[in-house]
């Protein structure tokens, strides 16, 4: 059976206390590959790697060496692009018609935008008048923050982490990855691609495990990394958090969503249905960004539900390589088990089950996958969990409402504040709307239409920090003024 190793200063290895634990395809339920879990051993020793990395050729690279290596990097994964979509594939039951237009692409992109992007920021610079007349300038010049512990979920595993390591190291840092335990592949193929281009040995290392008193937990409590950057549940953040406190290490946290749809009657509703059946199902639902809860302007309410319900009831269920399918399985029965315990919740909760609700019947030979069925409810209260927490499955609640201000409150009044999405063609409402969603990103006509140029990150308890553009550099550069006296 195929052994995932860790990748520690330019080489696979084995954990040393010998542990390994299953890697599940989610569409069949069979085991793909054995994982080597880390122990504290293994990431000090990754973390020593990248210390010692940062000390050697990579800290001593210039931006222009730096970065044309990164873009030999993306070039390296578009020219293996069949097999990180194979293993994407296989680890995540997503459909290849998805990851190889999503995952994969922006998975290289990572590297070649902030490769790009680096080398074209400039700092700031303040002419000081001194009371001896001589003055002083003072200039900005950007370092490298060090270690960075990056810490990445399942959802979208390639794309989200590359995220986090582009522009780490477009900006001169090391990392140590620690991936799901759920799709741990790409991120250990990575390092064969690092090698290939000439990223030095301990600039890229990998550690595989689970979160606490595990390799999650063990980078997170280790005093020499620098900074963390996170991607997943909102209590993780919470708990890495807490450990960075420690030693005041900086923390950038991409955390949950209960993420508000607004479809007004002015809408073009072809576009309003489109956009909402993707942002309820798109990845089977496990899209952070993903909208679990739409408010329709009361007039068109009746006429949305049927649509989005036929909407939804035309998804092809099916495993990632059948080109017809484009709605595969849950991450891992352990997740699915989550989702259904809301569906079961709804129910109880009163409301009515448009659609769905339950485990589609699959072929014998995917009985045993993390299967869900496309699920839409109308009729809960506003306190209900099933409206209120993030489910992360293929579902969303569609509630009617009659003024733009209750629009508003609503999409507002939860603790969340990741995404939102808008529909309506009255301009002059779009961006009175769009400014007053208590979201890091809204959109308006449109879902997950990302310019990595942008700011990306959640408000209240969906994040701290924005990544993307220049401000990934405030998070993975310490700026530092050097004032001079004239
Ligand atoms: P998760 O928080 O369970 O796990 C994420 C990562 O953290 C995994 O690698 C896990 O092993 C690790 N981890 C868990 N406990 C830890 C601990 N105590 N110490 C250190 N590491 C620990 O999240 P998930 O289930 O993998 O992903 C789904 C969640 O991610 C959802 O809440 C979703 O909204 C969120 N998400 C957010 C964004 C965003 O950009 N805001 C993007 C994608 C997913």
């Amino acid at each position: 059976m195929k052994e995932i190793k860790h990748f520690i200063n330019g080489e696979y290895v084995e954990s040393a206390s010998g542990k390994l634990f299953d890697n599940v395809n989610p569409a069949n339920g069979q085991v793909i590959a054995k994982i080597h879990e880390a122990g504290e051993a293994e990431v000090d020793a990754a973390v020593k790697a990248a210390r010692a990395a940062l000390k050697g050729p990579w800290g001593r690279m210039t931006v222009a060496e730096r970065t044309e290596i990164l873009h030999r990097v993306a070039a390296g994964i578009s020219a293996r692009f069949d097999e990180f979509l194979e293993a994407e594939c296989l680890d995540t039951g997503k459909p290849k018609s998805l990851a190889s237009h999503i995952d994969i692409p922006r998975g290289a992109a990572n590297f070649s935008v902030f490769a790009d992007l680096v080398k074209n920021v400039p700092t700031e610079a303040f002419e000081m008048a001194t009371p001896d007349g001589t003055g002083a300038l003072n200039y900005g010049v950007r370092r490298p923050k060090g270690v960075i512990g990056v810490i990445s979920p399942w959802n979208l595993p390639l794309l989200l982490m590359t995220w986090k390591v582009g522009p780490a190291l477009a900006c001169g840092n090391t990392v140590v990855v620690k991936p799901s335990e759920e799709t741990p592949t790409t991120t250990a193929l990575l390092g064969e691609v690092m090698n290939a281009a000439g990223v030095p040995a301990g600039v890229y290392n990998v550690v595989h495990g689970f979160g606490g008193n595990s390799a999650g937990a063990f980078l997170t409590a280790h005093p020499d990394v620098d900074a963390y950057t996170f991607t997943g549940e909102t209590g993780t953040g919470e708990t890495i958090m807490r450990a960075a406190a420690k030693g005041v290490r900086q923390v950038s946290l991409e955390l949950g969503g209960k993420n508000a749809g607004i479809v007004f009657a002015d809408c073009d509703l072809d576009k309003a249905i489109e956009g909402t059946l993707r942002s309820a199902f798109a990845n089977c639902g496990q899209v952070c960004l993903g909208t679990e809860r739409v408010y329709v302007e009361r007039s068109i309410f009746d006429e949305f539900v049927a649509r989005l319900k036929a909407g939804a009831e035309a998804l092809v269920i099916g495993p990632p390589d059948d080109a017809s399918s484009n709605f595969g399985p849950l991450v891992s029965l352990k997740h699915r088990e989550k989702v259904l315990s809301y569906y079961q919740q709804a129910v109880d909760d009163g409301a009515t089950v448009v659609t769905g609700g339950g485990v589609p019947e699959m072929p014998a030979h995917l009985a045993g996958g993390a299967w869900v069925q496309p699920t839409i409810w109308t009729g809960l209260a506003d306190n209900s969990v099933v409206v209120t927490e993030e489910i992360f499955g293929p579902c969303c609640h569609i509630r009617p409402f009659d003024r733009e201000e209750e629009a508003i409150e609503l999409a507002n009044s939860l603790p969340y504040g990741l995404a939102s999405a808008i529909w309506t063609e009255n301009a002059s409402r779009a961006h009175r709307v769009a400014g007053q969603i208590e979201a890091g990103i809204v959109w308006v006509n449109s879902w997950f239409l990302r310019d990595l140029r942008t700011a990306f990150g959640g408000s209240k308890q969906s994040g701290i920090g924005r990544e993307g553009g220049v401000h990934s550099l405030e998070f993975y550069t310490e700026l530092k003024n050097i004032c001079v006296k004239l």
